[in-house]
């Protein structure tokens, strides 16, 4: 993120100044990892600025705040208002929004009934993992940190305390010169990126790890499997194991934030041909098309910020 950041914050129901956005040191989910949060991207279309999926992603997070018995004091709708609201006050188009709900100051206990904090950020973000990403594609490797079992932390959930493990494969590869990590379930098998969800292409078919495999169910990849059906490209949802990141003909990484990274070698072997494949190709066009206009919205994804 810029080091310099936009004026205005929602926070608890009211526009603020960024700077006035402060939370006390002892909120709960400081300490414990207690908050659910959302990854949304707004993007500049024919039709004027429009919010990515934004029921969708806000649907998410109350579901994640189910799990965690957080309960968030607002409507779905009012979310969805102060979303628009913080893009318009910080006069941004191509943005990303963090909607984040967290137990806050009101008990130390891990149990403790804290009030519900409520807060929506925005800033203006490029390609995730790097300029030039989307294109040449990057350089992964297999994380040493395998994903939580499912019967530990629920990965269904976008939690704050699941990004720990997000940070310690994400740091590992940055460490050791790559761009990103794919994290292996408890299994053994496949699961996902540090942030992303994963997809192989073999024999022009995709194949993306299912549910079941310690991932975040993802609201990009439920998006490219729609477009990938949509025109014609077979999708199975499935478990892999580790060396088909080696036999794939084609590999690329999905999120909010990743968008569609193609992934040109894992551990130092190239993935095809050492470059983002034709299939790949296909999917950042049907994907980004949807922004653009060349890919006809036909499920109402683009929600306008006007
Ligand atoms: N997996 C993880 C762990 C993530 O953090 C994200 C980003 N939210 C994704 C997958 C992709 O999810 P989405 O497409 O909904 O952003």
């Amino acid at each position: 993120m810029a080091a310099s950041y936009p004026e205005f914050i929602w926070q608890n129901g009211k526009i603020k100044p960024w700077a006035e956005a402060t939370v006390h040191v002892m909120a709960h989910a400081l300490h414990y990892g207690s908050s659910v949060f959302e990854g949304i991207r707004s993007y500049e279309t024919p039709k004027g600025p429009a919010i990515f999926r934004l029921t969708d992603h806000l649907k998410r997070l109350y579901l994640s705040a189910k799990i965690y018995d957080i309960v968030i004091p607002y409507t779905i709708d009012e979310l969805a208002a102060a979303c628009r609201e913080v893009i318009l006050k910080n006069k941004l188009t191509k943005a990303y929004l963090r909607p984040v709900a967290f137990r806050g100051l009101g008990g130390f206990g891990l149990s403790a009934d804290t009030p519900t904090d409520v807060a929506v950020a925005t800033w203006e973000m490029g390609p995730y993992l790097g300029p030039g990403v989307l294109e040449a594609g990057i350089d992964a490797c297999v994380s040493s940190w395998q994903r939580m079992a499912p019967n530990t932390i629920p990965t269904g959930a976008k939690a704050g305390g699941n990004y720990l493990s997000g940070q310690l494969i994400a740091r590992e590869a940055r460490r050791l010169g790559f761009g990103e990590g794919i994290a292996l379930a408890s299994t053994g098998l496949l699961s996902e990126g540090a942030g992303e969800n994963l997809f192989l292409v073999f024999d022009g078919q995709l194949h993306t790890t299912p549910a079941s495999a310690a991932i975040l169910n993802g609201i990009t990849r439920h998006t490219l499997i729609t477009l990938a059906r949509e025109n014609g490209i077979e999708v199975i949802e499935r478990d892999m194991p580790r060396e088909y990141l080696y036999l794939a003909d084609e590999i690329f990484m999905c999120g909010t934030a990743a968008e569609v990274t193609p992934i040109r070698s894992v551990d130092g072997k190239p993935v095809g041909e050492g470059k983002a494949g034709p299939l790949t190709r296909r999917m950042q066009q049907w994907f980004f098309g949807l922004f653009d206009g060349k890919t006809e919205d036909r499920w109402n994804w683009l929600d306008p910020v006007g």
